[in-house]
């Protein structure tokens, strides 16, 4: 029970500026929120204050938080309606949201208020937003850039909607057991979701499986006819999306399958009671869980009927919001802008044209004007693993009309836009067709983006640069101007506002309290880069937040980290082209020259790891466990002399990263050169000052170009160097030959010194190195990273010229706001106006 009283917090420990108060509207008092928290616990919860457990309280708060931002949300959907503005819809099928509390708190402008409410309460606002389960609906960076994006288009007052799955099951928990990953199922709604509201008045219904019968109308055109389908339902959540310092509130609509009752009927008057409950569950397992693969498409089933699901009952809802106020489909492209996270949603291209063609009898030509002004494509990857393709046969099991309309698509750009370009070259057919031939035949999803849709953008500059150069590269020169970059950002409001409290007060004492709105208002720090109080003053911020991290270790591994070590830190997930085995290797390098030179000089370092791995990523796992087993031996050896910890948090994801990149010295971004499309790890980090270690790759160039080459730490091969390296015949062998250190770090973890009495327990890592080609280099590149790691330890010993370094880091990063990509998004691709709310 949470009577126990905490004394209310002074002004100096508030989290931040009361910047965020609503104009035109008087703003709510401590009291009045105080009394909405205790009707809530009366009667949402039917609790009085003597039993209410934290959670109750938790719930309280959050629906007296949840009741302004519905008034606002209803305000906004009156406006949007009255004025029939354009709207951008974004198709995601992953969300990776964090926690709302504080978020939700932090932009409805009701901070102050909350807490002080909370403090009369007795309760810390801490704990209470710890009771609150991640909103985990996504994998990594994909689903997290979703997410600020959500934030971003809210807070700049644009009309947008997001559309994706309610999963029953999020992203599986990660616990460590003899150091290997265990996954458990994240059934994160368990004790409800104050923030949701459940919309069956909206329910859609979706059609899958069956045959198309070739017929042919009255007036002796082909008409085919999709029949004997199965249907299931989509019932919608709403998740109100609350813009920062303004009043515009949108929302996240997530769709749940239900079994249809039509589905079940017969089966029920054939007297299969059980059977037809049955069927009903596997109509509901569509939503039940989320893929945990990142980077890498499965090509399963029950994937492409998730993705299918989930765009027809938006496009349907779209229609339904279009047709209330319009009833010339010419209009459509000027009202609806659709954009694709990535091609997971691409099927709703060829279910726009089914629904235009088949349903609205519109001539094939004007439906693909439509559709082609309509949607947009963003490419988050040139991995060959992670690109969409669906075999043919499995595909025209699911969607069997959608194959055909995918085949006239695919008929009338090779015969009538290649055929122009590049008259009787076969070849570029073959090269471009949406169908790749083979056994079975596959659907390039990719292509089948890039021909639908208007614009095409990657990530990053580097990374849309490579997308024109190789995998589009015969499309950018079809489609000149189609090709687009988007450097991804991250909304400031979570990731140093919300997160870093202590530096976002630190920071507004020096430029204001504009900048969680612009970013670009940092600038104004570098004023203060060499100012020796200044200086103080923001490592003083480091060393709290250290504090924090180091207790929170202690708490959770029994782990003991000195918050004055250099915190050297790699979260993410886990994937071989990230490669945090490089980053093993180099911890191995140092614990092998502290056991031959006992009083080897290095600056401490806790080395900080998160990363969950895709559970049939057979080989990411073996790294974590050998990053768990090196950890253990080194942490327990006292001949290290506490130079190195190793710390390997289970469970990464929102919630944990704003506990970790807030402590942070060193941002570790160590990707093979052309691999990370963009990282958005790397833009969280530097804002809250710690320098980046890293290769040119993503938005690493980008972060460098702002930073300065003098406050990074670029190494290692470059984009056009692994390029030749490839072409002249790499050979990790020849690495491992000549460098001792290297040499001696490969033997080492080959050996039983880790795992004593398990020999082999790393072979599989070794082996991808020495034996199977070290596919991401990691030879290569393993003595400029050595090399780079010095000039971080000499550089941190310099306790002045880190500051400067670290604070210049946060002061030059706001392009990578998300407001700024938002931005673009909307005036280069969306065409997309603002529209205040009074
Ligand atoms: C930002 C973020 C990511 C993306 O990190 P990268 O380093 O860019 O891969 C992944 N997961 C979570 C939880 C994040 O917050």
């Amino acid at each position: 029970m949470p009577t126990k009283k905490t004394t209310r917090k002074t002004a100096s420990q508030k989290p931040a500026p009361k910047t965020a108060t609503t104009p035109g509207k008087a703003p709510i008092s401590t009291a009045e929120i105080k009394e909405s928290i205790l009707s809530h616990l009366e009667k949402t919860l039917a609790r009085d204050t003597n039993t209410a457990t934290k959670r109750d309280w938790w719930i309280a708060t959050s629906k007296a938080v949840q009741d302004r931002i519905l008034s606002r949300y209803i305000d906004t959907m009156g406006v949007h309606n009255e004025e029939n503005v354009r709207r951008v819809y974004y198709l995601s099928l992953e969300y990776l949201m964090g926690r709302l509390f504080r978020n939700n708190i932090f932009n409805a402008g009701v901070f102050d208020q909350v807490s002080e409410a909370l403090g009369e309460l007795g309760l810390d606002i801490d704990e209470l937003a710890a009771e609150e389960n991640d909103m985990g609906l996504g994998n990594g960076g994909l689903g997290r850039l979703a997410a600020c994006f959500l934030d971003s288009l809210a807070t700049l007052d644009l009309p947008a909607i997001g559309y994706g799955i309610h999963y029953e099951f999020g992203l599986f928990k990660q616990e460590f057991e003899n150091g290997y990953q265990v996954e458990r199922p994240d059934n994160w709604e368990k004790f409800g979701n104050p923030w949701e509201i459940m919309r069956p008045e909206y329910m859609q219904t979706v059609n899958l499986y069956g045959r198309v019968e070739n017929r042919v109308d009255e007036k002796g055109d082909f008409k085919p006819v999709w029949v004997d389908t199965r249907s299931i339902n989509g019932v919608p959540f709403d998740i109100p999306i609350c813009g920062y310092g303004t009043k515009t509130v949108n929302f996240l609509r997530l769709w749940e399958s239900k079994a249809s009752e039509e589905f079940d009927f017969q089966v029920f008057n054939e007297g299969g009671y059980v059977e037809a409950v049955h069927d009903k569950a596997v109509g509901e397992t569509v939503s039940k869980v989320l893929y945990p693969n990142d980077a890498t498409e499965s090509g399963k089933e029950l994937r492409l009927v998730q993705q299918y699901f989930f765009v027809c009952c938006s496009l349907q809802d779209i229609m339904r919001r279009f047709l209330k106020k319009e009833s010339d489909w010419s209009e459509f492209p000027s009202k609806v802008a659709i954009q694709l996270n990535d091609t997971h949603p691409a099927v709703a291209t060829a279910e726009l044209m089914r629904i235009l063609v088949d349903e609205q009898g519109m001539p094939w030509d004007e439906a693909w004007g439509i559709t082609r002004k309509t949607f947009a494509y963003t490419n988050h990857t040139l991995l060959p693993e992670a690109l969409e393709k669906w075999s043919v046969p499995l595909f025209e099991r699911v969607l069997p009309r959608h194959l055909q309309i995918i085949y006239e698509i695919n008929r009338r750009f090779l015969e009538e836009e290649v055929e122009a370009m590049w008259p009787g070259d076969s070849g570029k057919k073959s090269e471009l067709s949406i169908i790749e031939e083979g056994e079975p035949k596959m659907i390039r999803m990719a292509y089948l983006s890039v021909v639908a849709s208007h614009a095409v953008n990657g990530v990053a500059a580097l990374h849309t640069q490579l997308l024109r150069d190789y995998l589009f590269n015969s499309f950018d020169n079809l489609y000149p101007g189609k090709f687009q970059n988007k450097t991804n950002g991250i909304t400031p409001r979570r990731w140093l506002l919300a997160c870093n409290p202590e530096l976002a007060k630190l920071v507004t004492g020096k430029v204001g309290e504009d900048w969680p709105k612009h970013l670009d208002e940092l600038k104004g720090l570098e004023a203060f880069a060499e100012d020796p109080d200044f200086q103080k003053e923001y490592l003083a911020v480091k060393h709290t937040k250290k504090e924090q991290l180091a207790a929170f270790i202690e708490k959770n591994m029994g782990i003991t980290v000195n918050p004055s070590a250099l915190f050297d830190t790699q979260v993410k997930r886990l994937h071989e082209y990230k490669r945090q085995h490089l980053n093993l290797l180099h911890i191995l390098t140092l614990y092998h020259r502290i056991l031959h030179n006992p009083d080897y000089d290095m600056v401490p370092r806790v080395f900080v790891f998160a990363a969950k791995a895709a559970p049939g990523y057979y080989l990411a796992k073996n790294i974590i466990r050998a990053i768990n087993k090196v950890g253990e031996k080194i942490n327990n050896d006292p001949r290290v002399k506490d130079r190195i910890k190793v710390a390997f948090l289970p469970n990464y994801g929102v919630t944990l990263a704003e506990k970790i990149i807030p402590a942070a010295d060193l941002s570790e971004q160590i990707s093979t050169a052309g691999k990370e499309a963009s990282g958005t790890g790397n833009m969280k980090f530097a804002l809250n000052g710690a320098l980046t270690i890293g290769t040119l790759d993503g938005a690493n160039v980008e972060i460098g170009e702002e930073v300065g080459d003098d406050n990074i730490f670029i190494f290692g091969l470059e984009v056009e160097d692994v390029e030749s390296l490839r072409a002249s015949g790499y050979n990790p062998w020849d690495y491992y030959n000549s460098n001792a250190e290297l040499k001696a770090v490969l033997d080492w973890l080959q050996s039983d010194a880790f795992t004593p009495g398990e020999s082999g327990a790393f072979q599989p890592l070794v082996d991808s190195i020495l034996k199977n080609g070290d596919p991401f280099l990691v030879c290569a590149d393993y003595a400029a990273y050595i090399e780079a790691q010095e000039k971080v330890d000499a550089a941190f010993r310099d306790r002045e010229r880190w500051a400067k370094m670290a604070i210049l880091n946060t002061a030059r990063v706001g392009k990578f706001s998300s407001d700024r990509t938002i931005r673009e998004y909307a005036d280069e691709i969306w065409d997309l106006p603002s529209v205040p709310v009074k």
